[in-house]
């Protein structure tokens, strides 16, 4: 058997491989020193040209850029009005932000559980959560493909309730032919490096909804308006005058990020090309390993895929997880892990949240690994982690 790295074999690679990172290229380069060249760094032309390019690419009437995928969740609990003695249903296998915003605005986060196989929220157990006083459902694209919406739109509807739909790792995606930012009540994305594209920091925030589209760009910009229509006193004291109408906060996106988005945004296609070649490949040459379980997907998505997780069947092997991903590690090949589930974390635990509320969501966190995928990996790479899998798992199994 071949000697593994970390006990002073020969690694598979001497150069680290990361799980994700971005992809910036001349052009995006120039983009970006074109604004920075001009007039506008802020509050320029280019974020409304950014705005627009989303909107039209996503399907949606409305979207709002702003400064991170964060405060594109806030704004939509805001835009949506949820508030004090409201609660929010989400997912605990997802970044913190999910449910974060719920606490920004006051509201009660309620987790829901996973389907123990897609490993997004399970609409039975949204339902088995509501209560009289939930106002909307977080429903996040964990790994890049939707839950299955066509429940969870069904249970909104019959509950009256809003659903914002998480789409930080799914910018690109589709379920059943209709592109994520056009399909729940709103949709948050994020722009961070490891995301579908990016501008560095980055958001936004989409929309159908007249009113929400309205109330998400005030938001956005301090709570105040320029539109006539929206403000109390108009037309008042001349051209210059404006209103705040609303307590917003300042969550812009400088013009020199909205370029480089626009910019990342001629790619996309090209990313998704190359994630869908890598995902073939991972599939095909994965699922022949007993001791790795695959994700699986959701019917009706076509998936920008966000992260590779591969779940390891712990009976089979003579490892922990954690074993598993330092031998990688020592091999070349940098996992991560996809998420520790949010109310695990110290604060919630402070809030009364306990360790066992959602048992699929922690079964899974206990096995799971993220392995590298992103647009820039080579075949070399691809490769790379397959051969780094099998040896490790070959030394480790029973
Ligand atoms: C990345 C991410 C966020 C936060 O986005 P930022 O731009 O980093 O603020 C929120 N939710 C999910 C599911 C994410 O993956």
């Amino acid at each position: 058997m071949e000697k593994l790295a970390i006990f002073g074999g020969t690694p598979i690679r001497t150069s680290k491989i990361g799980y994700g990172r971005q992809w910036i290229d001349d052009e995006d380069i120039k983009a970006v020193s074109d604004v920075l060249n001009g007039d506008y760094l802020t509050c320029g032309p280019k974020v409304t040209e950014c705005e627009q390019a989303i909107a039209k690419y996503v399907g949606a009437k409305y979207c709002t850029m702003c400064a991170n995928g964060t405060a594109a969740l806030h704004i939509a609990m805001l835009a949506a009005g949820v508030g004090a003695g409201d609660e929010v249903i989400t997912t605990p296998l997802t970044f913190a932000a999910s449910a974060n915003c719920a606490l920004y605005v006051g509201a009660k986060v309620v987790f829901a559980d996973i389907d123990k196989d897609t490993y997004e929220v399970d609409p039975d157990d949204i339902e088995r959560k509501i209560t009289n006083k939930t106002k909307a459902i977080v429903s996040v694209d964990f790994t890049g493909q939707t839950a299955n919406l066509d429940k969870i739109i069904e249970i909104c509807k019959k509950h009256n309730i809003i659903l914002i739909e998480d789409g930080a790792q799914s910018f690109g995606s589709s379920y059943e032919g209709k592109k994520v930012g056009s399909i729940a009540d709103i949709t948050t994305f994020s722009f961070h490096p490891v995301k579908s594209i990016t501008c560095g920091e980055g958001g936004a925030v989409t929309t159908n909804n007249d009113e929400f589209g309205k109330r998400i760009a005030l938001f956005a910009r301090h709570g105040i308006t320029h539109d006539e229509k929206l403000m109390k006193e108009a037309p008042h004291e001349g051209p210059w005058y404006y209103e705040q109408i609303e307590l917003g906060y300042n969550y812009r996106l400088t013009d020199f990020q909205a370029a480089l988005l626009l910019s990342q945004l001629k790619k996309i296609d090209r990313f998704k090309n190359r994630r869908d070649e890598i995902v073939k490949i991972y599939d095909e040459e994965l699922s022949k390993i007993p001791e790795i379980k695959l994700q699986k997907y959701t019917e009706g998505s076509d998936t920008f895929r966000h992260l590779y997780i591969i779940q390891l069947d712990l009976n089979k092997l003579k490892c922990t997880r954690r074993q598993a991903y330092d031998a990688l590690s020592a091999e070349g090949i940098q996992c991560q892990i996809h998420y520790v589930p949010v109310y695990w974390f110290p604060y919630y635990e402070k809030l009364g949240y306990k360790k066992g509320l959602c048992p699929n969501a922690e079964n899974v966190y206990d096995s799971i690994m993220s392995i590298p995928i992103f647009p820039l990996m080579n075949d070399k790479d691809v490769n790379d982690v397959i051969m780094s899998l099998k040896k490790v798992i070959n030394y480790y199994k029973k």
